[in-house]
């Protein structure tokens, strides 16, 4: 079939009318490649299919929530039936204490949870309990970090203000030294220290935790009274059937999680120790749609596949054998590529390309031939994609190559200069 998008196009145009800019926030395709889709009409396993009808092998899987494939059968057969049955009600089914039992089992550190909508609601609700149980206001965070779009958080900086970001200290990643000068800072303030269980930041190398760091961060708590919070909601599930801080042996206090626990549906959780029990209990938060039965549904039915199959294992095999297809590939037709992160969570960059032309020509290059990648933000392995899937996509890759040394000099990025402007500002 020939690639065209004058559907997409078409949409756009009508976007522009009736959507600020014609879409927003991560979803906005604005920054991406040319060629890139803004809209879909489905997805099955691996797969999907924007709306004038191209086929995509998905390596964003929704950004985060696509683990196990597209409208699977037995996850979205919970979720309907539960549908069927009644899902947005005057009170919760039990599906609730279900799901809570299934993540408590499953989470080591964990002793309860509490449901809410998006990883945004959990990581904020995870800083008001570390105030309420310390009573105390500073939160140190790694710069770059993500952990959603609500005004203490969001990363760019229009309709924030001073006070939203107040009682904020940043340290580097991985550096124990700057973790420490950042607590300092805190001084008798600290209520928590937040972390990413790895680091996933747009622009840059992923990085894996330093376990030094990650147990400084521990005994920095423990010291100070303050809570550790690991912020799950992108890594989780990918990295272990557990918090992924059990990697490094480090329990925290709190842990947020979101994005693929009911593989798609609408939930996100926070987790707890028992000594934070209290503090939980006593902060006000709700919502319309967190007590939602269906999506719990699904989230059961997504855990009892985590516990079940050997989805992690085959995740980090299919990445490993991109990772190692597309090193070869690139070094054959003369580029070196930073792929850095787990297997399971590329982020796959290139040498000497300080402006991204190269990362742009290349997935532009791929979305023509039906692989949908990105230039600077991490990916996923769905357990959906199977070994013919990541060989498909390694022939594509070296056609894009190849596509991208034929092309000669590359025009630098202006709209990645209009990003990063909107970013420091
Ligand atoms: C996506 C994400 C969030 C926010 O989750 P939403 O569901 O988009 O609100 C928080 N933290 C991390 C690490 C994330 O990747």
């Amino acid at each position: 079939m020939v690639w065209t998008n004058s559907k997409d196009t078409a949409l756009r145009e009508r976007a522009q009318a009736v959507i600020p800019n014609g879409m927003y926030g991560h979803q906005s395709v604005f920054m991406l490649p040319d060629d890139f889709p803004q809209f879909f009409s489905r997805g099955q396993g691996a797969y999907m299919w924007d709306v004038d009808g191209n086929r995509y092998l998905d390596f964003l899987c929704g950004y985060g929530p696509n683990l196990f494939g597209y409208a699977h059968a037995d996850i979205d057969k919970a979720y309907s039936d539960r549908t069927a049955q009644g899902d947005t009600l005057t009170g919760p089914g039990a599906e609730m204490v279900e799901l809570a039992e299934a993540m408590v089992g499953l989470v080591s550190h964990a002793d309860w949870a509490m449901f809410c909508k998006n990883g945004t609601d959990a990581t904020t609700m995870a800083m008001m309990i570390a105030r309420n149980h310390t009573k105390k206001n500073t939160i140190v965070l790694a710069k770059g970090a993500y952990h959603g779009a609500a005004p203490w958080c969001t990363p760019l900086k229009g309709g924030v203000t001073a006070a939203d970001r107040a009682h904020q200290v940043f340290y580097e990643y991985n550096d124990v030294e700057s973790l420490e000068a950042a607590v300092r800072e805190a001084g008798s303030d600290l209520a928590a220290i937040f972390a990413s269980p790895i680091k996933h930041d747009t622009f840059v190398d992923q990085e894996l935790p330093n376990p030094a760091y990650a147990r400084r961060a521990r005994e920095l708590c423990d010291e100070h009274g303050a809570l550790l919070i690991v912020d799950d909601v992108r890594a989780g599930l990918r990295l272990a059937r557990d918090s992924s801080w059990s990697l490094v042996g480090v329990k925290p206090d709190l842990s947020s999680w979101g994005k693929a626990i009911a593989n798609g549906h609408p939930i996100s959780a926070l987790l707890g120790a028992e000594a934070f029990r209290m503090a939980a209990a006593t902060i006000y938060v709700t919502g319309s749609f967190w007590f939602s039965a269906a999506p719990m549904a699904a989230a059961l039915a997504t855990l009892k596949l985590v516990r079940e199959t050997d989805y992690l294992e085959r995740t980090i095999a299919l990445g490993e054998r991109l990772r190692a297809g597309l090193d070869e590939s690139a070094a054959r037709h003369g580029f070196g590529l930073r792929q850095t992160g787990p297997a399971q969570i590329p982020l796959i960059m290139f040498e000497d390309d300080p402006d991204a032309a190269k990362a742009y020509a290349w997935n532009n290059a791929l979305i023509r031939r039906g692989v949908y990648m990105h230039p600077w933000h991490n990916m996923f392995i769905c357990a959906a994609m199977t070994e013919a899937d990541i060989d498909f996509a390694l022939n594509v890759a070296d056609d894009a190559f190849k596509t991208v040394r034929e092309a000669g000099p590359l025009e630098p990025v202006a709209k990645l200069a209009i990003l990063h402007a909107m970013v420091d500002a």
